[in-house]
């Protein structure tokens, strides 16, 4: 069996402890494949850097990071170089055989590119252009069978590669479910900087446990910025075929097996 686990990029994310549940997993036996963000440490390095995040709202009120050809260098820069080099590192150093890699190596996640961006600003609509988005239609399994079958867990981070083999900006919660439901996956789990999907964000008593999926169009309602998105990847897994999408934290102790055992927010049909 493969388990995929997407760990998100926000704050307060701790990826040691990931680390520690997916060496624990792996070592009793499971195929692991995780998908990582890295949104807030490309905040923090874009501001450095002298280029702050521009995030675009679309008319249907989804998120997304305006990634020009400069932003697309730092978000490489700090996703599939910061952040997946010291997850793997963290991995090798708990006795994962981890192997690192982009969705534009060996064209691992593939998608055609937006040709222009709809979004509204100071209550307008512009098209933009210039970003290179898009959104992950196809996967490489053969690719990732062959590094599970040889015993490395695999590493994955977006940028994606467009039909046109540029690299570009996707989803990561997305991503992670066209990969879960790829595999044939039964399980996809959604590590984030919160318990689950709240109904009174951010009031972590009012966690919903249980989704069904003719109710995730309702549960969109109560998501606001990024985790819209990720309603939407659990929408698109259990369309596709994936039996169990489970949003949980990842600030807790085994929080890959206590995900695994229904804690946080279960979304089935
Ligand atoms: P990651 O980068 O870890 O994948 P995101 O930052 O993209 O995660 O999405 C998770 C964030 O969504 C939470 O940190 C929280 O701020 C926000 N959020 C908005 N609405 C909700 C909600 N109803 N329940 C839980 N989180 C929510």
């Amino acid at each position: 069996m493969i388990s995929v686990v997407k760990v998100g990029g926000s704050a307060g994310i701790n990826y040691d402890l990931v680390c520690d549940d997916i060496a624990a997993v792996v070592k009793a036996g499971q195929k692991v494949v995780l998908i990582h963000g890295g949104s807030h440490e490309t905040n923090v390095i874009s501001e450095k850097l002298g280029k702050p995040p521009r995030i675009l709202t679309s008319p249907q009120g989804f998120t997304s990071r305006y990634t020009d050809a400069e932003t697309l260098d730092i978000f490489a820069m700090v996703y599939a170089g910061k952040m997946n080099t010291r997850i793997v590192e963290r991995l090798l150093k708990r006795g994962v055989n981890a192997l690192g890699l982009s969705g534009l190596d060996g064209r691992l996640l593939e998608g055609p590119r937006k040709a222009t961006v709809r979004a509204v600003e100071n209550g307008r609509q512009v098209l933009i252009h210039d970003d290179y988005t898009g959104k992950v239609e196809k996967v490489n399994t053969g690719l990732l069978h062959l590094l599970l079958d040889a015993g490395y867990t695999p590493v994955i981070s977006p940028p994606a590669c467009s039909t046109a083999g540029e690299a570009i900006n996707v989803d990561g919660d997305r991503a992670a479910a066209m990969i879960a439901s790829a595999l044939g996956a039964k399980q996809l789990i959604i590590l984030s900087n919160v318990p689950g999907l709240l109904r009174q964000f951010p009031d972590e008593s009012t966690l919903i446990p249980h989704i069904r999926y003719s109710e995730l169009e309702q549960a969109l309602s109560f998501a606001e910025g990024r985790m819209k998105k990720k309603v939407l990847g659990a929408s698109e897994a259990i369309a596709t075929g994936v039996e169990q999408v489970i949003f949980a934290d990842a600030r807790t102790s085994q929080p890959i097996q206590a995900a695994m055992s229904g804690k946080g927010t279960v979304i089935s049909r």
